[in-house]
């Protein structure tokens, strides 16, 4: 097989081989075609792959001896590893994984456990990159600044290997999948959309589209995008503050025109009259910055937009960052006020505190 260069995927590694991991389904059909062989070809290997979790030609034994060697000398399939591996007190894991780069990623694996110890539900919190060009003031990612894009393959792996980590430790498969890691996800579209396409495939993890969330900081041009590809996942909102001022305060994303409230909310309702689907807010409270009576009735505001709910989240200090958290009493009146106003609200515990795996904490020690 020749190079293949093609300009929606990365081509090369050190001997200029492509990575076939930053492929799905469908690119992987397209490229074994580009190269002569039967469209079915990518159907197999795709198996192999996301499905077995194989990434030795040698071992893909329904391919043909030729191809295999066409495979050795061309392509590559490059994993990631977990590297380091911590568990909260909550039973929280965090792992940390090592990118074909030598950059690390992190991902937190979060057991919802019932009366009787049990797991009842196992969610997979993703990174789609390394650090994040957002900034918000709030979020230890933030403070690393961007780093890298996440392949296709590298999201759908931290899956893999945390469903993996679930069996061991919890004696069940991974249920929901979060990309709240680090990153903003719509900022690597691409490669998030194949990655759930992956994640999502039968013959893969099989993954119900309706137990997966992605978040964004609300990109509005992504949000229609999202509508226009008809995305089956969840959709959640980082709002974080109730009108424009304060927001533009905390997430500078929110400065620009086309990234600002207005704009979003016109993007929301595209989606939300595209898809029929609702939206989650997700909130979380600073003390004396977005924490008051007349906040949460601004919240409520917001949340007649669109069919939607929203997620009160209590923040988990960073160092060197300047907020509080919200006291339980302000917290109170705050829930009180959106259930007057007829919010569905629900409040969302921090989990894997201790081992900085809780929202906004993500970002490698070294960075
Ligand atoms: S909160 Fe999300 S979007 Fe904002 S800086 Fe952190 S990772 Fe990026």
């Amino acid at each position: 097989m020749p190079d293949v260069k093609t300009a929606s995927h990365t081509v090369g590694t050190a001997e200029d081989r492509v990575d076939l991991k930053t492929m799905d389904r469908a690119a992987l059909k397209d490229f074994v075609a580009e190269h002569g062989a039967p469209r079915y070809r990518g159907d197999q290997l795709f198996n192999w792959i996301y499905g077995k979790g194989v990434s030795d030609f040698d071992r893909m034994s329904n391919l043909p001896k030729r191809m295999r060697r066409g495979l050795q000398r061309d392509a590559t399939v490059e994993d990631i590893e977990i590297v380091d591996q911590q568990q909260a007190a909550d039973q929280t894991v965090k792992a940390l994984f090592e990118l074909p780069s030598g950059r690390e990623a992190e991902t937190v694996l979060i057991p919802d456990i019932d009366e009787r110890g049990e797991a009842r539900r196992l969610t997979v919190c993703v990174s789609s990159e390394v650090g994040c060009a957002m900034g918000c003031e709030f979020c230890a990612t933030g403070l690393m600044g961007f780093r890298e894009n996440l392949t296709p393959g590298a999201i759908f792996d931290q899956v893999w290997h945390m469903n993996e980590v679930a069996h061991e430790r919890f004696g069940r498969p991974v249920t929901n999948v979060v990309f709240m890691g680090m990153g903003e996800p719509l900022l690597n579209y691409d490669a998030v959309l194949e990655s759930i396409d992956i994640l999502t495939d039968e013959d893969s993890l099989n993954l119900s589209a309706q137990k997966i969330t992605v978040s964004t900081v609300g990109l509005a041009r992504r949000i229609k995008d999202l509508a226009d590809d008809q995305l089956r996942t969840n959709l959640a909102v980082s709002l974080h503050a109730p009108d424009n001022e304060t927001r533009s305060d905390i997430m500078p994303v929110n400065e620009a025109e086309k990234t600002s409230l207005p704009a979003l909310k016109e993007a929301l309702q595209y989606y939300s009259q595209t898809t029929g689907r609702q939206i989650t807010y997700e909130y979380c409270l600073f003390k004396g910055v977005n924490d008051s009576e007349e906040d949460a009735r601004n919240l409520a505001e917001i949340t007649r937009w669109a069919p939607s709910k929203v997620n009160l989240l209590m923040y988990n200090p960073v160092e060197g960052l300047h907020f509080e958290r919200t006291s339980e009493t302000q917290l109170d009146r705050f829930v009180q006020v959106l259930v007057q106003e007829g919010v569905t609200v629900t409040v969302r515990r921090s989990r894997g505190q201790d081992i900085d795996a809780a929202c906004g904490q993500l970002a490698n020690e070294e960075e």
